[in-house]
């Protein structure tokens, strides 16, 4: 049980090349249970594992969210004065993009961005001239710390502009969540926590931009729950609207007999990037259904066995689309003449196991989050202008590639590597050596 929770704590991506690059000595006596857990992803990606989303506390509770909506409804009414017990945290976000601050623990090691959680009295103080007013429908409830005695909000601040420079002074900064992402140290559990909840408040303040109005009757929407839903304010509807989460399949297209898999290019990557086939599932469809369709449609490859490898939240999609549930499968192909659908894709190839591994290890991951994590520390800084860093990281993640991969943030990442480096296992063997409770995610 030890090593399995070393193995927890120390390998956000078990299943990644890096990691085993990294970690190679320190993790040299668990190399047999990493070998031992083949195809199977026990980790979170990024923006998964959420610290504050163990479970929800029963209502009574103080760090519930009806408990936490009524103390800050009565401090915002001014009917109490004493310090605000439990602690609230509000991350303010603008356009998008969460407030975020950087530290350098040590002229040696990368810097280490964190979110900008303001105090109650910081926000009192800051939005006290402020067109954005401190009231109980503009909060949306994210989770509690008990532990620390804390319950989080977020907020959306992007129609005052002065607010930028005001938080500027304290060396706090809008940062898009996509460079938050590149720039997060994938092997530092505080990093993914912090990545993860900006996420989810992401997509619950994107979505309440999206809900604003009830698709059945056209009238005006309130959120309910601090936030956690919106109902309809028509007395005759009351239309109940929960956040959104768009499914998307991502599947890496596998050739068993001639031990390849399928790699594809769109023309909005950058150059010499390949990745896995992806797309959004029909209604009325499964995911297998979906891995098949599309794989035939862009490809013109069939599929038969489809296997699952893990899920991922994605928050860093189209803004139409609050959070996207990347869904992962390994697909073994039954014909392998391919077809490009042009529109689609730009192009579909068959690589050999030794090519992707190449491409895994010629890529240069580490540097290029410690690059971004020192551009993140420049924007809190006001020395750079914010920008998005994610098609950086992946140009500087393959420098010396010939090809290469997306980096350690995306399952497409863990799909390729843990083919490449253990090859996939087939849905009847896992079941057979993997019974029941390794499959928790299914
Ligand atoms: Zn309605």
């Amino acid at each position: 049980m030890k090593q399995e929770r070393m193995l927890l704590l120390l390998s956000p991506f078990a299943t990644s090349s890096l990691f085993l690059s990294l970690s190679k000595s320190l993790l040299r006596p668990y190399r047999h249970l990493l070998s031992t857990m083949s195809g199977l992803n026990f980790q979170p990606h990024a923006f998964a594992g959420n610290p504050m989303r163990a479970k929800t506390p029963k209502p009574s509770d103080p760090f519930s969210p009806n408990s936490a909506l009524e103390t800050l409804k009565s401090h915002l009414l001014g009917t109490t004065y004493h310090t605000i017990s439990p602690d609230f945290k509000v991350l303010p976000f603008r356009k998008g993009r969460p407030l975020a601050g950087s530290e350098s623990s040590n002229s040696h090691s990368s810097p280490k961005w964190h979110l900008g959680w303001l105090s109650f009295a910081d926000c009192t103080d800051l939005f006290a001239d402020s067109e954005v007013k401190l009231v109980e429908e503009k909060l949306v409830f994210l989770g509690s710390r008990p532990e620390e005695n804390s319950v989080y909000w977020a907020i959306d601040v992007s129609e005052d502009e002065k607010l930028v420079d005001e938080l500027g002074k304290k060396e706090l900064s809008f940062v898009e969540l996509r460079t938050l992402m590149v720039a997060t140290d994938w092997a530092d559990p505080r990093a993914m926590g912090e990545l993860a909840i900006a996420g989810h408040a992401r997509a619950l303040l994107e979505w309440h931009g999206l809900a604003r109005f009830c698709g059945h009757c056209g009238c005006k929407t309130v959120p309910m729950e601090a936030g956690r839903r919106m109902q309809c304010t028509d007395e005759l509807c009351k239309k109940r609207i929960y956040p959104r989460v768009d499914p998307v399949v991502i599947m890496l297209v596998i050739d068993r007999e001639n031990d390849r898999a399928l790699l594809s290019r769109q023309s909005r990557f950058v150059p010499r990037m390949w990745s896995c086939l992806a797309g959004f599932i029909e209604p009325g469809e499964s995911l297998e259904e979906a891995v098949r369709r599309e794989t035939w449609e862009e490809t013109g490859i069939e599929v038969g066995e489809v296997v699952y490898h893990s899920s991922q939240p994605w928050p860093v999609g189209p803004s139409s689309m609050p959070c996207q549930l990347m869904v992962g499968f390994f697909a073994y192909a039954k014909s392998l003449e391919i077809n490009v659908d042009k529109d689609e894709l730009e192009d579909a190839q068959w690589h050999s196991r030794e090519d992707v591994k190449k491409a895994l290890s010629f890529a240069e991951y580490e540097k290029a989050q410690r690059t971004a994590a020192a551009k993140v520390e420049q924007i809190c800084k006001g020395v750079k202008q914010n920008q998005n860093l994610s098609s950086d990281f992946n140009t500087e993640s393959g420098e010396l590639a010939h090809m290469f991969v997306p980096g350690p943030f995306a399952i497409a990442h863990h799909l390729i590597s843990t083919w490449a480096f253990r090859g996939a296992v087939s849905g009847s063997e896992t079941r057979l050596k993997y019974p029941s409770s390794s499959f928790s995610n299914l």
